[in-house]
C-alpha cells in the first residue's frame, strides 16, 4: 500500500481510491496520468483484492504497455499472482479472437496480416487506382462497421463504387485465406460482441475493473468496443490529453474525452496540474506552442522540476551537417555518463531517419529504430515469414506463390499463372491442387519437369509441417536444410547483410519458442506482425522513432528533427495545422532534462534538394531569436555584429523595444536601418 501512494500527489491518490463507478482524468502532459492508472491498477489488486485476471487495462503502443507493466508490477509485492492483462488495443483482440472467431465460422489458426500485405492484396485486386487511397477507405469502413454492401450503397462517385468492389473482393480474400488485417483486430471483436450479447455480457464480466491511457487517441469503434466490454458494469476509467490527440487522421475523437460523462454515466472528472517530468524551460516551450490551437479545452500546467537547460535550437545548412552536429552533441552526453536508452531522437515523418542514421554509424554510435524500415519487410525476412505462413495454412495462396520459385526451381510465372487459374476452377487452393491433382492432368498444364518440381515441393512443405507439429523448435533448422533458403543469397551482391538478417530472424523465432514453448507457429507469426507495426527489442542503445511512437514516453535528452515547414509542420492535402502543433507539443514534452530542436536550411528529398524554411513552431513557442532577446534580456548590445538576408552583415548601434520584440539599429555599410531581432542573426 505505501508503496502505491508515496510518490502520488492528492489528486492523484483520490483518483486511484475511486474504484467504482466512470472516472476521467483530464490533464497535460507529464503530469502523472498513465502513473495514476497503473497506481490504480495494483491498488485494486493489492488492496481491493480485485484478481488481476479480472482487470483489463489498454494503451496504444507495445513500447508504453511493456513499460507500465513493469511499473506496475514493481508496485505490487505478491508477485507471482497471475499478471493482469495490460497491452494495446490490437493485442487485446487477437487474444478475444483466439477463442472466439470460431463464433464467425473461421479457423482460430487465423493470420494478422501487416500494411504492407494488405497492400499487395489490394493492388493485385485494383492495380488502376491508388492502392493507399482504397487502403484508407478500406481501414476507414471497418472502423465505421461498414460493409461491402454499405459501402457500395453509399458510394455516389463511380470510383468510390469501384473501392467498395475491391473491399469486397479483399473480405472475401482475406476470409479465404483466413487472414485477419490491423483494423479487423478490433472490428471483429466488437462484431462478435455486438451480434452475441450473452459473450459480451460473460466478457465484461471477466474485466470488471477497466482502465485506458491516452484516451484521447480511440476512435467510434473503440469505444463502441469499451461498452461493450461495460456491459455489466461501469468501472471504467480512462486518462487523456486533448492536447495530445494526434490521430485524428485514424478517426480518433477529442469528442471521446469532452462527452466522456454522457457515454458513462455519472463519471468523477479529476485535473492533474503539476508537471513532474520536464524542467521549466520546456515546459513553458510546449505550453507557448500549444497555446496557438484553438480548440482545445485549456488546461493549467505547472512545471514542478524546476529551472534548467533552456531549450536549444540548433541550425544546420543540411541534413548532413545536422546529423554531424548531433552526433557530436550526442557523444558529449554519453561522454558524460547520461546512459544511451535515455537520448531519443523524434521525427514527424520516418525518411527524416536516414541521414541521422549515417551521422551515428560514422560516429559508432549505437541506436535502435522503433518502427520505421522494419525488419519484417525486408524481402529475405518476407520470404521465410511466407514459407511458414504456407506451413500453417496450406491455402495462403498469396505467400505460397511467393516462395513457389525461391529459391528458383525452374518454374516462370506462366506456369505459375496456369497452376492457379485450374486450382481456383476447382475451387481449390493451388497448394491443395497441386497436393490432390493427378500426376498426368499436372503435366498437361505445365512441363513434365515443372509437375515434378510441383510435385516435390508440396511434399516437403507437408514434411516440415509435420515436424513443427511435434517441435516447434527444430522446426527452424529442418526448415532451412529442406529448403536451403540462405543460398537464395549466396552470390548476390548484398547477400552477407541478407543471410545476417535471416540469422537474426532465426534467432527471433528461438527466442520466442524459449520463452513460450507451448505457442504454434500461427501464434509466432502474429505476434512478430502485432510487435512490428510499432517496435523492436530493447537494448542499450538511443531510441529513434516518429512522434506518433513517442507518445507516453518520457527520455532524459530528446532531439527534435526536421523542424521546417513542410516536416513539422507538414503542410499539404488533409493535414491539419492544429494536429500539427500538438505533434509539436508530444514531442517537446516527451523530455525531461533537455530538449534541442533542429533545422536544415535544406533537405535531399524525393530525389532533388529543396530548400527549407524554419518552422513557424519556433516563433510561436517564443523561441525565434528576437523573443529570445526578451526572454533571457541577453540582448544585442552595441557594438555586435550581425547579417541580414539582405542587407548583409552590419554592426548594432542601438536597441530599443519594439511591442513584444526588440528593434536594432543597425549599421550596414553605412547605412543605418531600424530592423527587428528576430530577422538578423548574431555573428
Ligand atoms: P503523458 O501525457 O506524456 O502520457 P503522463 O501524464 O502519463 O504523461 P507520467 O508518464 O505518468 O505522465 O508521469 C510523468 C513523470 O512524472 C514520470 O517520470 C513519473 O514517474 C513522474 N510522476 C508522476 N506523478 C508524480 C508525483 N506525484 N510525484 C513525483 N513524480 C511523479
Ligand atoms: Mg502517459
Amino acid at each position: 500500500m505505501e508503496k502505491i501512494f508515496k510518490n502520488l500527489n492528492d489528486s492523484q491518490s483520490a483518483a486511484v481510491k475511486q474504484t467504482e463507478g466512470p472516472v476521467l482524468i483530464l490533464a497535460g502532459a507529464g503530469s502523472g496520468k498513465t502513473t495514476t492508472i497503473i497506481s490504480r491498477l495494483a491498488y485494486l489488486i493489492e488492496v481491493v483484492g480485485i484478481p488481476p485476471a479480472n482487470t483489463l487495462t489498454l494503451t496504444f503502443t507495445n513500447k508504453a504497455a511493456r513499460e507500465m507493466k513493469e511499473r506496475s508490477m514493481a508496485m505490487m509485492e505478491k508477485n507471482g499472482a497471475y499478471p493482469p492483462l495490460l497491452c494495446t488495443f490490437h493485442k487485446f483482440g487477437l487474444l478475444f479472437l483466439k477463442f472466439n472467431i470460431h463464433r464467425l465460422g473461421r479457423q482460430n489458426n487465423f493470420v494478422v496480416i501487416d500494411t504492407d500485405d494488405k497492400k499487395r492484396i489490394i493492388k493485385k485486386i485494383n492495380s488502376e487506382l491508388p492502392t493507399p487511397l482504397i487502403a484508407s477507405e478500406i481501414s476507414r469502413y471497418k472502423n465505421s462497421l461498414m460493409s461491402p454492401d454499405d459501402a457500395y450503397k453509399q458510394a455516389e462517385l463511380f470510383n468510390y463504387k469501384q473501392i467498395a468492389e475491391v473491399y469486397r473482393e479483399y473480405e472475401n480474400h482475406l476470409k479465404e485465406n483466413n487472414l485477419v488485417d490491423f483494423d479487423d483486430l478490433i472490428a471483429l471483436t466488437y462484431k462478435l460482441l455486438d451480434e452475441n450479447p450473452e459473450l459480451a455480457q460473460e466478457t465484461s464480466q471477466k474485466y470488471q475493473y477497466i482502465m485506458i491511457d491516452e484516451y484521447q487517441d480511440t476512435n467510434e469503434l473503440q469505444l463502441k468496443l469499451i461498452q461493450k466490454l461495460c456491459t455489466s458494469h461501469n468501472n471504467i476509467c480512462v486518462v487523456g490529453d486533448d492536447d495530445q490527440s494526434i490521430y485524428g487522421w485514424r478517426g480518433a475523437h477529442i469528442r471521446n474525452i469532452m462527452e466522456f460523462d454522457e457515454d458513462f454515466e455519472g463519471a468523477s472528472v479529476f485535473k492533474l496540474e503539476e508537471n513532474y517530468r520536464s524542467r521549466a524551460p520546456i515546459l513553458k516551450t510546449a505550453n507557448a506552442l500549444i497555446e496557438h490551437n484553438r480548440s482545445r479545452l485549456g488546461k493549467s500546467l505547472i512545471a514542478t522540476r524546476g529551472e534548467g537547460e533552456d531549450v536549444a535550437i540548433l541550425n544546420s545548412n543540411d541534413e548532413n551537417e545536422e546529423a554531424r552536429k548531433i552526433a557530436l552533441k550526442i557523444q558529449k552526453l554519453l561522454d558524460s555518463g547520461v546512459e544511451a536508452s535515455e537520448i531519443a531522437i523524434l521525427y514527424r515523418v520516418n525518411v527524416l531517419s536516414r541521414s541521422i542514421e549515417e551521422g551515428l554509424n560514422r560516429a559508432g554510435i549505437g541506436y535502435k529504430l522503433v518502427g520505421g524500415v522494419r525488419f519484417l519487410e525486408r524481402a529475405e525476412v518476407k520470404d521465410l515469414i511466407s514459407y511458414i505462413r504456407v506451413i500453417t495454412n496450406n491455402h495462403d495462396d498469396f505467400s505460397l506463390k511467393r516462395i513457389v520459385n525461391k529459391p528458383k526451381r525452374g518454374l516462370g510465372k506462366a506456369s505459375v499463372d496456369k497452376i492457379e487459374l485450374a486450382a481456383h476452377a476447382k475451387g481449390s487452393s493451388i497448394f491443395e491442387y497441386i497436393k490432390t491433382v493427378d500426376f498426368a492432368e499436372l503435366e498437361a498444364l505445365v512441363k513434365k519437369k515443372n509437375a515434378t518440381t510441383l510435385k516435390k515441393f508440396i511434399a516437403d512443405i507437408d514434411d516440415v509441417a509435420r515436424v513443427a507439429k511435434e517441435s516447434t523448435y527444430e522446426f527452424i533448422d529442418v526448415l532451412e536444410d529442406t529448403f536451403h533458403l540462405k543460398d537464395i543469397y549466396v552470390n548476390m551482391q548484398d547477400g552477407q547483410e541478407r543471410i545476417l538478417n535471416m540469422d537474426e530472424f532465426y534467432g527471433l523465432f528461438r527466442d520466442f519458442i524459449k520463452n513460450h514453448p507451448e505457442a504454434s507457429l500461427d501464434e509466432f507469426l502474429n505476434e512478430l506482425t502485432l510487435q512490428s507495426e510499432q517496435d523492436q527489442v530493447e537494448g542499450e542503445s538511443i531510441y529513434m522513432m516518429s512522434i506518433h511512437a513517442s507518445k507516453g514516453l518520457e527520455f532524459e535528452h530528446v532531439f527534435v528533427i526536421g523542424m521546417e515547414e513542410g516536416f513539422l509542420p507538414l503542410v499539404g492535402d488533409g493535414s491539419d495545422l492544429e494536429e500539427e502543433r500538438r505533434l509539436g507539443y508530444v514531442s517537446f514534452t516527451r523530455a525531461k532534462e533537455s530538449l534541442t530542436l533542429s533545422h536544415a536550411g535544406s533537405r535531399f528529398y524525393k530525389g532533388r534538394r529543396s530548400d527549407l524554411a524554419k518552422s513557424r513552431f519556433f516563433n510561436e513557442a517564443g523561441l525565434c531569436d528576437g523573443s529570445l532577446i526578451v526572454e533571457k534580456k541577453t540582448a544585442y548590445k552595441k557594438g555586435d555584429l550581425v547579417r541580414h538576408k539582405i542587407f548583409g552583415t552590419g554592426r548594432v548601434t542601438g536597441v530599443s523595444k519594439s511591442g513584444r520584440e526588440f528593434k536594432l539599429q543597425i549599421n550596414f555599410a553605412g547605412t543605418k536601418r531600424d530592423i527587428l531581432a528576430s530577422f538578423v542573426e548574431r555573428l
